[in-house]
């Protein structure tokens, strides 16, 4: 299956938005096996889509679109498409019902332009959208299936998986159910860990696994094909064991989980509370936890205490650990997290202290970070950090290691 994406948009030219689209269904599209060799991007020119569309039916079997479903004069891939392979647009009543019944939720005027978001292809079929109004469809005309989806990602996204590649699936023949499981890593680089997993790595074809790095994260997508949902999984749990065995150390969460969103449940757990004492960081660590809904529950507070001074006078750090030991130093951090967790009185403290660089600080060359974490009735931990990064990339990584180091301190207090 030979499928092209064709995003159509002049937004997405203006360079006012990112193609993101393409990334998803692409990303998805891999996963079921199929080739995507060519993303088009077009804007919303009835003449300049039809170009694009002969240039794709040249060299694709499929062709996704995107955009342009909408009320408004400017969204006209339904009707280019209709006209270009000779078909008609006709009123879906079901589409309707359910436009006029968004409307009566909202309790807004409908207007008449609104009906035309009703409009599909005669003898397509309908794809439903569970998350805005403009249903999508797929009809397969000479040979080829045009499958078209709204621009809107929240709509687009859920779509694209319920409806379009069940559709694809179908129309391939095949009855397979396709689900994965994503591990999530922090402090592995991703070729240390495609490293670490080569044998694993090269024996898979079912499931398969997928290395990606995100800004936040190194993933690894397991994907199963089997007939029933239960298959699939239990294709994908020995292989996720496996990979457990190797680097489970580096694996904080799964799928949807970020460093915060694991943090505030690991807290809700065991209904701790938390507070933090930052230096170089000066608040990214808090700020990290304060995006998370539902924190103020576990979040008490927190200081900057960027200076020697503020350290000593605000926090009441002793003037013998900073002389003695060092402003970078696991003393220093171990002290900011249990003068912060007394002065907040709360379960848990964190203490971030470093050198963000690029010039090295109280005798520590740039990039030495540490990190302390103090919890109820334990002697604090630290950990020491070595970044090589530009300053503010210290910093960041620094936030969020400590947000990875808390992770691994809770989740062995939650198995106790
Ligand atoms: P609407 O009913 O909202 O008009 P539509 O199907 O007509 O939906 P467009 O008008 O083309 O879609 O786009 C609506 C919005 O969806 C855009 O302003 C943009 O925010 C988002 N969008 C469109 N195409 C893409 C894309 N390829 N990648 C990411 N976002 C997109
Ligand atoms: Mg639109």
């Amino acid at each position: 299956m030979r499928v092209e994406i064709i995003a159509v948009g002049s937004e997405l030219l203006l360079g006012q938005i990112t193609n993101t689209n393409a990334t998803f269904m692409s990303k998805h599209l891999a996963e079921i096996g199929a080739d995507v060799y060519y993303h088009t991007v077009v804007g919303d020119n009835p003449k300049r889509l039809k170009e694009a569309i002969e240039v794709a039916e040249k060299r694709a079997d499929v062709l996704i679109f995107s955009g342009g479903l909408g009320p408004t004069k400017d969204d006209m891939t339904k009707e280019t498409i209709a006209e270009h392979i000779g078909l008609t647009l006709e009123l879906n009543s079901e589409a309707l019902t359910y436009i006029e019944s968004f409307f009566k939720r909202s309790k807004r005027v409908m207007t008449e332009n609104n009906k035309k978001q009703a409009l599909v292809f005669k003898g397509s079929t309908v794809l439903n959208n569970r998350t805005g109004m403009a249903p999508g469809m797929a009809v397969q005309q000479n040979g080829k299936h045009y499958i078209l989806l709204p621009g809107p990602p929240h709509e687009m996204e859920p779509m694209f998986i319920d409806e379009a590649i069940p559709y694809l699936l179908a129309e391939n023949g095949t009855q397979e159910i396709i689900t994965s499981q994503v591990l999530k890593f922090y402090g592995i680089g991703e070729a240390e860990l495609e490293h670490r997993i080569q044998p694993i790595l090269e024996r898979q074809t079912n499931p398969t696994i997928a290395p990606l790095a995100t800004a936040d994260a190194v993933t690894l997508r397991i994907t199963a094909k089997a007939s029933t949902i239960e298959a699939a999984k239990a294709l994908i749990a020995p292989v996720e064991a496996e990979i457990r065995e190797v680097v489970g150390e580096f694996i904080f969460g799964v799928n949807d989980d970020t460093l915060s969103s694991k943090v505030l449940a690991l807290l809700q757990a065991k209904g701790y509370t938390i507070s933090a004492a930052e230096s170089l960081t000066a608040g990214l660590f808090m700020a990290e936890l304060g995006s998370e809904p539902g924190i103020s529950a576990s979040l008490a507070g927190g200081l900057v205490v960027y200076n020697e001074q503020a350290k000593m006078t605000q926090l009441g750090v002793s003037q013998q650990v900073l002389e003695e030991c060092g402003i970078v130093s696991a003393e220093c951090a171990a002290a900011l997290a249990v003068k912060v967790q007394e002065r907040f009185e709360t379960d848990i403290g964190v203490g971030i202290t470093g050198a963000a660089g690029p010039t090295p600080h109280d005798g520590e060359p740039a990039g030495t970070v540490w990190i302390g974490i103090a919890l109820p009735n334990q002697v604090p931990i630290t950990h020491k950090l070595l970044l090589s990064g530009s300053r503010n990339a210290n910093r960041q990584r620094s936030a969020k290691f400590a947000l990875y180091y808390l992770i691994k301190a809770l989740t062995e207090s939650v198995a106790n």
